[in-house]
């Protein structure tokens, strides 16, 4: 009497088992069937391309150096400049991220306030680097190109690799004088997060420099010298893909 009892049971058990999983695959294949193929993209798909945060110096009412002889602020020759590395980094598919892309500070509260923001900006982004672009003033007689990163800074050594990518690209594309790379731990550098540098394109205060920094084929030049040194450090790092470096087109 049991056997029956358990052959009944078994029988039963395997219609249901089988019963179940052709009601999962009904399941599954309608749901299958009503997914919409291309309209909605894959969520929340992580941009892998490698990134970077431009900072052009200064902003609204911190006008950084007033050029001696045209009077032309920092601050305007600073966002020419980043805007031509801005838009040829984009060029070799590399994401950018702008402190800012008009004439403002990033925080108008306080100048302090304003270069902790532009710090951290990276941070909160990921980026992979940051690079602040300003010019220079000391006095009549000094000329040429620098560039700063920090002791303090996270990551200092790779910090000084990136210093060193740009200054080369600078001085080549430039024909500036080389006066080199520096430690020295300014706010947008030490609290930074990532690999960081402070490029002093040239001498606002020297009458030829300034004249040159002021004219838009100058600033294509510079821009596009320190997105080189950027892509000279990217592909020493790994971090270039080898179809972020074919695909130029994808902005
Ligand atoms: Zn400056």
């Amino acid at each position: 009497m049991k056997s029956i009892f358990r052959t009944a049971f078994i029988f039963m058990l395997t219609i249901l088992m089988v019963a179940c999983s052709h009601t999962d695959h009904q399941a599954e294949q309608t749901m299958t069937d009503h997914r919409p193929e291309q309209d909605v993209p894959p969520p929340s798909v992580k941009d892998t391309r490698p990134a970077v945060v431009i900072d052009p110096g200064h902003g609204g009412e911190e006008t950084g150096a007033i050029g001696w002889h045209t009077g032309v602020p920092e601050k305007q020759i600073t966002l020419a400049i980043a805007g031509y590395c801005r838009d040829y980094l984009r060029q070799q598919n590399i994401r950018v991220i702008m402190t800012r892309s008009s004439d403002r500070m990033m925080n108008a509260e306080s100048k302090d306030h304003d270069l902790h923001d532009r710090a951290q900006l990276a941070d909160k982004v990921e980026a992979d680097l940051f690079v602040s672009i300003h010019a220079d003033q000391y006095d009549e007689t000094v000329h040429g190109s620098k560039v700063f990163y920090s002791e303090i800074n996270p990551y200092t050594d790779q910090s000084q690799e990136l210093a060193g990518y740009v200054f080369d690209e600078l001085i080549g594309e430039l024909g500036s004088r080389p006066l080199g790379v520096f430690m020295e731990d300014f706010i947008v550098l030490r609290e930074n997060s990532v690999p960081a540098i402070l490029v002093e394109t040239g001498f606002v205060s020297h009458r030829e420099e300034e004249q040159k920094l002021i004219t838009p084929s100058y600033q294509k030049k510079a821009g596009m010298a320190i997105a080189k040194g950027i892509m000279a450090y990217l592909k020493h790092e790994g971090l270039l893909k080898p179809e972020s470096e074919k695909s130029k087109d994808v902005h």
